[in-house]
């Protein structure tokens, strides 16, 4: 076996007909669901400029009883998309049998999907059923839990097989609780993975991280203006009866509208060490920030518990125990005593402030 190069090592991916520099739009539907529709898809797609089609066979779902995919019947459809438009053609791949069967038929890029990735050894599989084929291109999507090392792990497993053209998809990641999107972003993540591959290709998937399909283009222009190299973005040509996905996905007419306002900004410190920090800092105080404003709206949600059973707002034993017990958590994770203290006071502070104004609010 040749030596391996780490993931430090690993290029840029170049695409024909798309200048490097400029982002790598990959797009199609999140299924491939009849000839007609891939096909239709895949003209409407190609009119709009875009040298990568996606479209899935074997479809990952979370409940038995959905639409699995069309599987093996809808090769030929994508060799149709290659032959007819020269784009290339991207699908998932979860086994290796999918590994064979896509390969067979000369799909260009094999994208491995989030609940792959989360399991090395299904990675593993793939990675020795891919040993030899150098040629291919393959994409790993996150996985669907927030690990970095697990993601590290899959993409090394990869490129341990030989497999060079290689690159990361961000997708967001599952998470308990209401949240505005459908994966939640955890931009620090990707940010992360840049550092550790400053050169490898990193998309990202404002789909499957919004999960609407108004989420696409503002999910599409933060992923640009954070430096991600590209997007892979579902388009179906009748979104609202698409047998998967169905509420994340635009129109071929849409898209274009989308990739027509997106701004590229150049020279995205991609390579700048210090930014790539900063931006993991950036995204850590958004998550503070969202997370105080949760606490807080517990805290009024017990303010009115409080005055509906005539409580006290400061239960001093309480606030004696919420102290020690958080003293002694931030302390096992490295945070100095006073410092925790200091924050959980101001918090309190202002939590109390919040139950003191409902309180005196009569009217409710
Ligand atoms: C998809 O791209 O359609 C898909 C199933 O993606 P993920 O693995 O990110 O959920
Ligand atoms: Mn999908």
């Amino acid at each position: 076996m040749s030596a391996t190069i780490s993931l430090r090592e690993v290029a840029p991916l170049s695409i024909p007909g798309v200048e490097s520099g400029s982002p790598i739009v990959i797009a199609g539907p999140c299924s491939a669901e009849t000839e007609e529709q891939t096909l239709d898809t895949a003209r409407a797609l190609s009119a709009t400029g875009v040298k990568v089609f996606r479209a899935g066979l074997w479809k990952p779902r979370t409940k038995p009883g959905s639409f699995e995919g069309v599987g093996d019947k809808g090769l030929p459809w994508l060799q149709r998309v290659k032959s007819e438009t020269g784009m290339l053609v991207t699908t998932e791949v979860a086994t290796v049998e999918h590994v064979r069967a896509a390969l067979d038929a000369g799909v260009d890029i094999l994208w491995v999907g989030a609940r792959t990735t989360a399991n090395p050894f299904a990675i593993q599989d793939i990675a020795d059923q891919l040993q030899g084929h150098d040629e291919v291109t393959v994409l790993v999507k996150n996985p669907v839990n927030p690990d970095l090392e697990l993601w590290l792990g899959a993409l090394q497993r990869i490129l341990s097989a030989g497999v060079t053209r290689l690159a990361a998809v961000h997708r967001g990641f599952s998470s308990a609780g209401a949240h505005i999107y459908r994966n939640d972003p955890q931009w620090h993540i990707p940010f992360e993975l840049r550092r550790r591959a400053p050169h490898m290709t990193i998309l990202c998937d404002p789909s499957h991280i919004g999960g609407k399909r108004e989420f696409v283009e503002p999910l599409s222009q933060l992923a640009l203006d954070a430096g991600f190299d590209g997007l892979m973005i579902e388009c179906h040509c009748e979104p609202d009866t698409a047998l998967s996905d169905s509420a994340q996905q635009v129109t071929p007419t849409a898209f274009k509208h989308i990739l027509e306002r997106l701004v590229v900004r150049s020279g995205a410190p991609i390579d700048d060490e210090l930014s790539l920090l900063r931006q993991q800092i950036d995204d850590c105080d958004h998550e503070l920030l969202a997370v105080l404003a949760r606490r807080m709206s517990v805290s009024r949600e017990i303010g009115l518990f409080k005055k509906a059973h005539n409580l006290r707002v400061v239960q001093p034993a309480r606030y004696q125990d919420v102290m020690k017990a958080r003293i002694a958590e931030g302390s096992t994770l490295g945070l100095p005593e006073d410092f925790t203290q200091q924050i959980i006071q101001a918090i309190h502070e202002e939590s109390v402030r919040q139950q003191l104004n409902l309180l005196n609010d009569n009217n409710e």
